[in-house]
C-alpha cells in the first residue's frame, strides 16, 4: 500500500518549530518511502482563524524546500483540503453516527455547562459532560427541541472496557473507556470539531500514517472509538516526541523564537534550520549531524524517532548556521547580507556596481565568522567609510605599554605599510610586524593589536592584512595616521 501521510496544520498563527518538525518528518517519511504528502488545512475553529496563516504555511514551505503532493493548491483527488469547504460531509457523517446509536444530540447550552463545571469543581469531582442527553426519553427530545435550543452531537464513548492501540514509536497504549468523555462531534453551528474532521478526513484521503506531536496522545483513544464506530480501519499512529526548551519545559517565547519567520528573520539559513529540526527527536546513527535535504529524502526512518523529549539547542542552532555559512558561495552570501547592509545605511538603496563589487571582496572575511546573515553589518562596518567606528578605542594601548610607545610602533607600522604593502606578500608583512614587536621590546599582540584598533576600531575581526586589501593602501594608511594623531592629542591632553 503506498504511503499517504498528511500535514495538518490549524490555521491559528505563525509556523512555529513544532509544526514544522511535523510538517518535515511527514514530508521526509512520505519521500523516503515513494509515498503522497499532504497538507490538509484544519481550520474548522472560526473563532482562532489567523489571516494569513495560510500565506506563511505556503512561505515556509517554499523556503525550505518542502513540497506537498496534494493539498490546497494542488488537487489529487481527494480535495478540498480545507476543513470549512466539507462542513456538510462532517454533517453527513455525524447525523450517520445519530442513527447508528454511536452519538445522539445534547441540548445542553452553556449555562448549564458552567453549572455543572462548578459542581464539579466544589466536589472535586472528575471534569466533563455528565452525560444527561445521552438516555433522553422522546418526550424530554420533543420538550428540548420545543424550547429553540440549537444541540450539538455527541460521541457515545463506551462506558466499559478499555481502548487499545499500538503506536509504531510508543508500543501498546491502554486507557479505560470510563476515563474517555462524550465529546462533541458536530457544535451547534454546524461545524465539526477536530476529531470529528480530523478522522473522516484521514479516512477519505487514504492516510496511511499520522506522524504528530506526543501531545495528541490523550485524543486518539477517542479517535480509534471512532474509527470503530464507523467500521473504519485506524491509520497507524506514530506519535513523536515533544520540543522542550533546555529547561524540560515546552518549547515556548520564554525561550527565544519559536515561529517560523521569526528565524527566516534573524538571519538563518533554510538548510541550516531544517538539517538542525530534521535532529529534534530523530537521529541517523550515533555520530552523523549535517545532511541536506536531499540525503534526508534517502534516509529518514521513523524506526529511529525518539521516545524522549527533544531539547531545541539554540546555541546549536547557531552552529550549525555558521556551518552552512561558511559552505555558502560568496555571491549567494552577498545577496542575502545584501538587504541588511542597506537597511544599516552601508550601502545605498541602488546599489552601485562599485559597491557590490566591494561586498564581493570583503564577503569572504566576513564568511569566516559569521553565525547569523543579518550580523553582517555589525561584523563588517569597518570595511566602510575612511574611518572606523572606533568600538574599543582604549585597547589600543596594550597592557604594561606607554601611549608614546604604541605611536613609536604605529609609525614604524606605517613605515612598513608605506614601503612594501603592495610589493610584498601578507606572511613577509607580518614577519616585519613580529621583528617591530622585538625592536621595541613587546609582545608581538602590542604591535598586532594597535594596528588591529587603528585599522578595524574593534580588538576582533578577520586577519589584518586580507582586511587591509579590501580597504586599500591608501584608506590603511590614513587610518593609521588617523590613530597615532588621537593617540598624541590624548597624550597632550
Ligand atoms: N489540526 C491539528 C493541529 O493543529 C492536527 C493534529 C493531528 O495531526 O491530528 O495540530
Ligand atoms: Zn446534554
Amino acid at each position: 500500500m503506498k504511503v499517504r501521510v498528511r500535514y495538518a496544520p490549524s490555521p491559528t498563527g505563525y509556523q512555529h518549530i513544532g509544526g514544522l518538525r511535523t510538517a518535515l518528518f511527514n514530508f521526509l517519511y512520505a519521500k523516503a518511502n515513494g509515498g503522497d504528502f499532504i497538507l490538509r488545512i484544519e481550520d474548522t475553529d472560526q473563532t482562532r482563524y489567523f489571516d494569513g496563516a495560510l500565506e506563511d504555511i505556503y512561505e515556509t514551505f517554499n523556503w525550505l524546500g518542502i513540497s506537498y503532493d496534494e493539498g490546497p493548491e494542488k488537487d489529487g483527488g481527494f480535495g478540498p483540503y480545507i476543513q470549512s469547504q466539507r462542513t456538510e460531509l462532517y454533517q453527513k457523517y455525524a447525523k450517520q453516527l445519530v442513527e447508528s446509536g454511536h452519538a445522539y444530540y445534547c441540548y445542553c447550552d452553556s449555562g448549564r455547562l458552567e453549572r455543572i463545571k462548578k459542581i464539579q469543581e466544589a466536589n472535586k469531582m472528575a471534569p466533563g459532560y455528565d452525560r444527561r442527553c445521552r438516555d433522553l426519553s422522546p418526550e424530554e427530545v420533543e420538550e428540548l427541541k420545543a424550547s429553540g435550543i440549537q444541540p450539538v452531537i455527541r460521541f457515545k464513548a463506551p462506558l466499559e472496557g478499555k481502548t487499545v492501540f499500538e503506536d509504531e514509536i510508543l508500543g501498546r497504549i491502554e486507557v479505560e473507556n470510563s476515563t474517555l468523555q462524550d465529546f462533541v462531534l458536530l457544535k451547534s453551528d454546524g461545524f465539526p470539531t477536530y476529531h470529528l474532521a480530523n478522522i473522516i478526513d484521514d479516512h477519505m484521503m487514504q492516510i496511511t500514517h499520522v506522524l504528530r506531536a506526543q501531545e495528541w496522545i490523550p485524543s486518539t483513544p477517542s479517535h480509534v472509538l471512532l474509527y470503530k464506530a464507523f467500521g473504519w480501519e485506524p491509520p497507524k499512529f506514530c506519535h513523536m516526541p515533544m520540543v522542550m526548551g533546555e529547561d524540560g519545559k515546552k518549547l515556548s517565547k520564554r525561550h527565544g523564537a519559536t515561529q517560523v519567520i521569526e528565524f527566516r528573520k534573524n538571519g538563518y539559513l533554510p538548510e541550516a534550520l531544517l538539517n538542525f529540526i530534521s535532529l529534534l527527536g530523530w537521529s541517523y546513527n550515533d555520530k552523523d549531524e549535517f545532511f541536506t535535504m536531499e540525503q534526508l529524502q534517502k534516509i529518514f526512518d521513523i524506526k529511529r524517532i525518539n521516545t524522549s523529549p527533544a531539547i531545541f539547542d539554540y546555541k546549536k542552532l547557531m552552529h550549525f548556521n555558521g556551518v552552512y555559512i561558511r559552505q555558502s558561495s560568496i555571491e549567494r552570501l552577498v545577496d542575502l547580507t545584501l538587504p541588511h547592509y542597506i537597511e544599516a545605511g552601508l550601502v545605498s538603496k541602488e546599489p552601485t556596481a562599485e559597491e557590490m563589487a566591494f561586498l564581493k571582496k570583503l564577503m569572504p572575511l566576513v564568511q569566516e565568522r559569521l553565525e547569523l546573515i543579518n550580523q553582517a553589518p555589525e561584523f563588517s562596518d569597518f570595511f566602510f567609510g575612511e574611518l572606523p567606528p572606533y568600538k574599543t578605542w582604549e585597547m589600543i594601548v596594550p597592557k604594561n605599554v606607554e601611549k608614546a610607545k604604541v605611536v613609536e610602533i604605529l609609525s614604524d607600522i606605517r613605515k612598513v605599510v608605506e614601503a612594501d604593502f603592495d610589493v610584498k606578500e601578507d606572511k613577509d608583512l607580518e614577519q616585519q610586524l613580529y621583528e617591530l614587536s622585538k625592536k621595541h621590546e613587546v609582545k608581538a599582540g602590542a604591535v598586532f593589536m594597535p594596528l588591529r584598533i587603528a585599522i578595524t576600531g574593534i580588538n576582533k575581526s578577520p586577519e589584518m592584512f586580507p582586511v587591509m586589501h579590501v580597504i586599500g593602501k591608501e584608506v590603511s594608511l590614513k587610518r593609521i595616521d588617523n590613530a597615532i594623531e588621537k593617540l598624541k592629542q590624548e597624550i597632550a591632553g
